[in-house]
């Protein structure tokens, strides 16, 4: 670990400790300065901006257009302030694999590693990288872990290791002075991740929480043996049942963050769990609907703008995150936090709303299929919408208005055979088109349904 990372990590720690004392004034004042300072910067140094502004740099935040992944990644070359940082050359930087080098001896390079989908591609200079690390550390610490100076803290992080589907994410670590994180691929068979994470041993289990509410369960049933001392749910709604199970397992609670690669952490639980406080000494973060418009108090948004208030190399202004996110109804939001933080709070992150398939083994022992396994295969597939329902041991695969040439019978048997690989026995998969996936409960169009007789993980 290089000692100017590390000092300059401790310097941010503690300069942002001491905004969570912020008065809400204080709080604005900061975002107002801090966003002027970055509209000057790109007004100036990104091509892609100072074309966008007109030169002007005195913008209100709404009059400029929302930034999607994209546009990030096609005009990435024109939206770099460095000439030096060019997508072609980070792309070759990344497949040669340096896992400790710097880009151009300068920059630290993060990327989500989509497999279907664009990926994207975040490079950071050391004041950069030290502010992300600094702001999953607020995370981390909120949730009861403070940076030890002596050694790493384990990690592990049970997620999408395609996470091409999923943005809001904790999973999105970073090489860390205080961390050591291992992922773990959600939709692998559940007793490979059992043993491998017995043999790691985390301190830190951050995972889905459909996930958490399964490893919580295996806990409790003696097969996982861990003792984490802290534990977080990310990308899913974090359900009082699923908070009551992972107590139960490891007498820990747990706690809502919520994280994006492109964006670092930009909203965590507090020790009151009344919500998670946006991290608005950071991220200008807005709640929109689909025609970027804001949410009224107490509704849900279809998607987020975030505007990370550090970033200069690769600048995100009212960068899209496909995320839902509820806020607060006024009164609970006016009422403030009784743990003092004025930061303003969200209700939670909606996120996906799929369910965890129970299936069966050859010899009759029950098996979890998580929703990743089908988003893994589906993703990629040109069609306008997908779902998959479970009929006892049978699969029925919905595919809207698929694409001229589009093989539905091959992406039923891509299916079976990934539900296999999980362990379970090979499903018959149906395969019906449609013409629109039709809509379930409260209007949600979850991507995979559970049989309803046989219930997801914990039914009877
Ligand atoms: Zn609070």
């Amino acid at each position: 670990m290089r000692a100017d990372v590390l000092a300059l990590v401790l310097v941010k720690r503690r300069a942002i400790r001491g905004h969570e004392h912020w008065s809400r004034e204080r709080i604005a004042t900061h975002q107002r300065a801090r966003l002027a300072d970055l509209m000057r910067h790109v007004a100036l140094r990104s091509p892609y901006y100072r074309q966008l502004l007109g030169g002007r740099s005195r913008v209100p935040l709404a009059a400029i257009p929302p930034l999607t992944k994209a546009t990030l990644m096609s005009r990435f070359d024109e939206i770099s302030t460095e000439p030096l940082v060019r997508l072609a050359e980070l792309e070759r930087f990344l497949a040669a694999g340096g896992d400790e080098a710097l880009f151009a001896d300068r920059f630290w390079v993060a990327a989500t590693s989509g497999s279907s989908g664009r990926r994207s591609i975040i490079p950071a200079t050391l004041s950069e990288w030290t502010a992300t690390i600094a702001s999953y550390a607020r995370a981390q610490e909120w949730a009861g872990i403070r940076a030890r100076l002596t050694g790493h803290a384990r990690m592990a992080v049970v997620s999408s290791t395609s996470r091409s589907h999923q943005s809001a994410l904790v999973g999105a670590t970073v090489k860390s002075p205080f961390l050591v994180a291992e992922r773990y691929d959600a939709g692998a068979p559940l007793a490979d991740t059992v043993t491998a994470l017995n043999q790691f041993q985390p301190e830190i289990l951050v995972a889905y929480a459909s996930m958490l509410r399964i490893l919580a369960d295996e806990q409790c049933a003696g097969r996982l043996s861990i003792r984490p001392r802290a534990v977080n749910g990310s990308s899913e709604p974090l359900t009082a049942e699923t908070r009551a199970h992972v107590a139960a397992a490891w007498n820990v609670e747990c706690f809502d963050v919520y994280a994006a690669t492109e964006s670092s952490g930009m909203a965590a639980e507090c020790s009151a769990h009344r919500g998670l406080h946006v991290f608005e000494d950071l991220v200008v973060l807005e709640v929109v609907d689909d025609e970027y418009r804001a949410v009224l108090p107490g509704e849900t948004g279809t998607r987020a703008l975030v505007t990370v208030l550090s970033s200069r190399t690769l600048p995100l202004i009212r960068y899209e995150l496909t995320d839902r996110i509820r806020t607060l109804p006024p009164a609970e939001a006016d009422a403030g936090c009784t743990c003092g933080r004025n930061f303003r709070r969200i209700a939670a992150i909606e996120g996906r709303t799929d369910d965890v398939l129970r299936m069966a083994r050859d010899d009759g022992q029950p098996v979890f299929v998580h929703p990743v396994v089908f988003h893994r295969v589906l993703e990629a597939a040109h069609v306008a919408g997908w779902q998959v329902r479970q009929h006892g041991a049978q699969l029925e695969l919905l595919v809207a208005r698929p694409d001229t040439g589009v093989d539905t019978v091959k992406l039923g048997a891509e299916i079976a055979a990934a539900v296999a690989l999980t362990g379970a026995q090979r499903p018959t998969v149906n395969v019906v088109v449609v013409d629109a996936v039709p809509p379930g409960a409260a209007g949600k169009r979850p991507r995979v349904v559970a049989d309803q007789v046989q219930g997801g993980p914990g039914a009877a």
